[in-house]
């Protein structure tokens, strides 16, 4: 294990390897990335995967147009043997209050004017495009046909790899158990392995860990974790283009480009905690909303079901960049469920921020102390 480092990146998932990577292609030498399972073992290789523009903030909109900008052409940019599985299939979220379609309306107005290909479909249109969809106490749809998914295992290893390539030095099954800092900067960390790294920058992109990473820095983080699962049916022959999803059903539902089906919603009566089991709660809940607005996908048989955790904070938007209470160290954390749709910007943004050039898109607001200023940005449109 190497002794110093000029960054050492906190956590091996889709967030810290495009860090990693940025980072390398600046031109930084010398970065390391601490994960202490395997790569993609946290939230990233647990996650749906989806990618989408349809969002009801500008920085979200922004942030993921760019980002699937690059997964467009990730393949190539990140020099990956292997298909990441981008499918720009599509979202089709669909509205069943008032409530909900007026916010789409705002939505797709906002989309438009920065130049996102979306529509506002009535039910029966939404219908010509998921044909097997139950339009019943359905009022109106939005449809993008640039969003889509990737597989997120080759995705973080496409990124893995390139950084490697680049210099980076990746270490897994090696735990950060403290930070060590001195006068208010950061100074090093040390691994389960008993090694020491001085460094005068760590990220902290830990993911559902994040805020247990911030503590052995001494600084709370506004965030906690939350168990969100996923079920998986087997695989069928391709009859669903598009992700879809309901905010108010609060349900997302993909076809995977191998055919099965895979699903997810939110509960409202999750604990904050670090679990990862698999419920009956879950699974009873999640049959019955699929199969009442996809009911031939009752006639399917569950393959598997996992959980993975959502590091969310206030106002349901990641924390990026440095903080003013601890010189050297930087958040990639929050992504209230997001984070992997985002996670090329991400890399691209904090690397910006190390070696202190502008950033490509200013994110100011998405700094820690906006929660202390009490400006938060408010993302309306998540599960
Ligand atoms: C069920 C589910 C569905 C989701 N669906 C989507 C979706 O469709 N689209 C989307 O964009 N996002 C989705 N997300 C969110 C997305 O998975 C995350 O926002 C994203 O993967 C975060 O990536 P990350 O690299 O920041 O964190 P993670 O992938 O969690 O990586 C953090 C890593 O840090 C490591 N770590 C933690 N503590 C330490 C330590 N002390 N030392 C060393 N390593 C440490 C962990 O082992 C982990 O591998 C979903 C999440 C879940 C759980």
């Amino acid at each position: 294990m190497i002794k110093t480092a000029d960054v050492v990146i906190i956590g091996g998932g889709i967030s810290g390897c495009s860090i990693a990577y940025n980072l390398a292609k600046k031109g930084v030498k010398n970065v390391v990335v601490l994960e202490k399972k395997y790569l993609a073992s946290g939230a990233t290789g647990r996650c749906g995967a989806g990618v989408r523009q349809q969002w009801g903030t500008e920085m979200n909109c922004r942030l993921a147009m760019k980002s699937i900008k690059f997964f467009e052409n990730a393949k190539e940019e990140l020099e990956y043997d292997r298909d990441i599985e981008f499918k720009q299939g599509g979202y089709l979220i669909v509205a069943s209050t008032e409530k909900e379609d007026k916010q789409f309306k705002k939505n797709v107005e906002l989309q438009k004017s920065l130049g996102i290909p979306v529509e506002y479909l009535s039910p029966k249109e939404a219908k010509e495009i998921v044909p097997h969809l139950n339009i019943e106490g359905l009022i109106s749809a939005t449809y993008c046909p640039k969003d889509g998914h990737l597989n997120p295992f080759l995705t973080t290893d496409a990124y893995a790899k390139a950084a490697k390539r680049l210099g980076v030095k990746i270490y897994t099954f090696t735990e950060v158990v403290g930070i060590k800092t001195n006068a208010g900067k950061v100074c090093g960390v040390i691994t389960s392995k008993g090694d020491e790294i001085s460094t005068r920058i760590v990220v902290n992109a830990a993911g559902g860990y994040s805020k247990q990473v911030a503590k052995m820095a001494g600084i709370d983080l506004p965030v906690y974790s939350e168990r969100h699962q996923i079920l998986v049916t087997e695989p069928v022959e391709p009859m669903q283009k598009p992700m879809v999803m309901s905010f108010s059903l609060n349900i997302y539902c993909q076809q995977t480009p191998h055919g099965s089906f895979i699903m997810g919603r939110g509960d409202p009566d999750e604990p904050r905690d670090l679990r990862i089991t698999s419920s009956w709660k879950f699974l009873d809940e999640m049959s019955k909303t699929v199969t009442n607005l996809l009911p031939p996908l009752g006639k399917l048989r569950i393959i598997r079901q996992w959980a993975g955790l959502y590091n969310i904070t206030p106002d349901k938007q990641p924390i990026l960049g440095p903080i003013k209470e601890l010189e050297g160290f930087y958040l990639a954390v929050g992504f209230s469920g997001h984070g992997f749709m985002l996670a090329p910007m991400t890399g691209l943004l904090i690397a910006e921020q190390i070696v202190g050039e502008e950033t490509t898109i200013p994110i100011h607001m998405l700094s820690k102390d906006r929660f202390e200023r009490g400006e938060l940005v408010l993302e309306p449109s998540v599960v």
